[in-house]
C-alpha cells in the first residue's frame, strides 16, 4: 500500500521558490526556514523536494473546501458578508501542538491525521466557487506559503474571473516568496502565535521571519489583518502582549488584530480553555497601545462590543457582529463613517448584499488512489 506521501509525491511539478546552490544543493524560499535539499531530500515541511537536481512541489489537488461567510477566516474588514471558497493543501512548516487544521496541516506528520488528497483544477476550484456564489477565494487549512506555486495556479484562475483572493498563514515568509505572491494575493491573515521566540521554537520556527513578513506585507499595500490565538500559560502574559501590541501598532495602528479563544484540541490539551475576561484584559491592552480596531473571537456574545466594530474617529458603531453574523451595517459606499466622514482601512464593497451563512459543498473532484 502507498503511503500518504508516495500518493503526494506522483502530484507535483518543477517549482519556482528556488535556486541552486554552489555545492550542489537547492534553496527553498518558499518558508522562512529557507531548507537547503540536497539530491533526494525533503523539507521540514515535508510536501517539496529535491529530485535529480529540480525542486518538486504541489500541484493537482485539495486536503479539503469549503464555502463560508469571509468573517469565518476572519476577516472583519473586507468585504463584509462575502461568501469566501477556502481550499487547501496538505502539510505545514510548523507543528503546532494545537492546531485547529491538525488533520490537513499534520497529515504528513501525525498517522492518526488522515486527510486523503482530493484531484482539482485550479479551472475547477474557480467554477466552484463562481457556482456556489463566492467573491473571495482564500488558500487556507495547511500553510499555503508552502503551497505557493499551486496558490498562485489558482489565484490567476480567480483574477480572471473577477474573485478577490486571499491567504490565512502563519507568516514564516521569505522576500521571495512575497514578491512572487504579490501580484496575486489581495488580502493576507497572519497568525501572531506568540512574541517570544522561544515560543516560536516550540512550535518548530523562529519569530523574526514573521514579524518581517508582517512588516513586509504592510509596506507592500496587501490588505492584512491579524490573528492571535490566546492560550493560557503559553502566551498570554501581559508582559507578551505588551509587547506584541506595540510591534502590531508600531506597524499601522489601522491593522485589525482578533485575538481569539482556546479550545483544547489537538495535542494541547492541558491548558484551560480562554475565558472572556482572558480576551478582554489583552484587547485592553491592544487599545491602549494605539490599535483602533481590535476583536475578541470565538466566544460570540461574551465579549461585550468587541465583536463589533466602530469608528476609530468619532466611535460610532459600523459593523454589529454576534460571531461571524452581522447584525447591522452602516459603512458609507467608500467605506466611510456614516456619521462624522472619517475613512475606515480596509477593503469595502460599495454596500453589504447580506450573508449566506451555510453553504453545503459538493466538490465536483475525484480521490487520488492510495493502493
Ligand atoms: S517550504 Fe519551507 S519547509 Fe518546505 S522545503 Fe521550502 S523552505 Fe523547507
Amino acid at each position: 500500500m502507498s503511503t500518504l506521501a508516495d500518493v503526494l509525491a506522483q502530484t507535483t511539478r518543477a517549482g519556482s521558490l528556488y535556486n541552486c546552490l554552489p555545492d550542489g544543493r537547492l534553496r527553498c524560499y518558499a518558508c522562512g526556514h529557507c531548507c537547503p535539499l540536497p539530491d533526494g531530500a525533503i523539507g521540514v515541511c515535508k510536501v517539496r523536494f529535491n529530485q535529480n537536481g529540480e525542486l518538486r512541489v504541489p500541484r493537482g489537488y485539495v486536503g479539503g473546501v469549503q464555502c463560508a461567510p469571509i468573517e469565518k477566516k476572519p476577516f472583519f474588514h473586507a468585504h463584509p458578508g462575502a461568501q469566501a471558497y477556502s481550499f487547501g493543501m496538505l502539510g505545514c512548516d510548523l507543528h503546532c501542538g494545537y492546531c485547529q487544521n491538525w488533520v490537513t496541516s499534520q497529515a504528513l506528520r501525525d498517522p492518526q491525521a488522515v486527510a486523503p488528497p482530493i484531484a482539482a483544477s485550479p479551472e475547477g476550484l474557480v467554477a466552484d466557487a463562481l457556482r456556489l456564489g463566492a467573491r473571495v477565494i482564500v488558500s487556507t487549512y495547511n500553510e499555503p506559503l508552502i503551497t505557493s506555486e499551486w496558490a498562485v495556479d489558482v489565484f490567476k484562475a480567480a483574477k480572471a474571473a473577477g474573485l478577490t483572493t486571499g491567504y490565512v498563514s502563519n507568516g514564516n515568509g521569505t522576500p521571495e516568496v512575497l514578491e512572487f505572491l504579490r501580484p496575486w494575493v489581495d488580502l493576507y491573515k497572519v497568525d501572531l502565535k506568540s512574541f517570544d521566540d522561544r515560543h516560536y521554537r516550540q512550535l518548530g520556527g523562529r519569530i523574526e521571519p514573521i514579524l518581517w513578513t508582517i512588516r513586509r506585507l504592510h509596506e507592500l499595500g496587501i490588505w492584512l489583518e491579524i490573528v492571535t490565538l490566546l492560550i493560557p500559560g503559553f502566551n498570554n502574559s501581559d508582559d507578551e502582549i505588551e509587547r506584541l501590541t506595540a510591534f502590531l501598532a508600531g506597524v499601522s495602528p489601522d491593522i485589525p488584530w482578533h485575538v481569539t479563544a482556546f479550545h483544547k484540541d489537538y495535542r494541547m490539551n492541558d491548558p484551560e480553555n480562554t475565558t472572556p475576561e482572558m480576551l478582554i484584559r489583552a484587547t485592553d491592552i491592544g487599545t491602549r497601545n494605539g490599535l483602533r480596531y481590535v476583536y475578541a473571537g470565538n466566544l460570540p456574545g461574551r465579549v461585550g462590543d468587541l465583536e463589533h466594530t466602530r469608528c476609530h474617529h468619532c466611535h460610532a458603531l459600523l459593523v454589529e457582529r454576534y460571531g461571524y453574523f452581522i447584525q447591522q451595517y452602516r459603512l458609507t459606499s467608500d467605506g466611510g463613517c456614516p456619521d462624522c466622514g472619517t475613512s475606515i482601512p480596509g477593503r469595502w464593497g460599495a454596500g453589504f448584499d447580506g450573508q449566506i451563512t451555510s453553504t453545503p459543498f459538493l466538490p465536483g473532484t475525484r480521490r487520488l488512489r492510495m493502493a
